[in-house]
């Protein structure tokens, strides 16, 4: 996998967990630019994050317990107006 072009992006140094992958095709999720779902119960244990297709094509379901997806930047989907 190629990250050539995302190095700008992330380079401003340690920003923790701000910065996730999509369990599903392993997309990098920035939560201050990207919508990103997440399973509360799972998170810790599966780093259950999701991007928002995948989300879309899980039906807001967590695949591994079944719950509800989270979203964690409702003020970005807010904007884009895909809630
Ligand atoms: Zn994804
Ligand atoms: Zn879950």
């Amino acid at each position: 996998m190629s990250t050539a072009g995302l190095k700008g992006i992330n380079a401003v140094g340690h920003r923790g967990w701000v910065t996730v992958k999509c369990r599903i095709c392993a997309t990098k999720l920035d939560t201050t630019l990207d919508i990103v779902y997440m399973c509360p119960h799972c998170r810790d244990k599966y780093d259950a994050y999701f991007c928002a297709a995948d989300a879309r094509r899980l039906h807001y379901r967590c695949p591994f317990c079944g719950r509800r997806l989270e979203l964690i930047t409702p003020w970005i989907a807010e904007k884009r107006g895909t809630r």
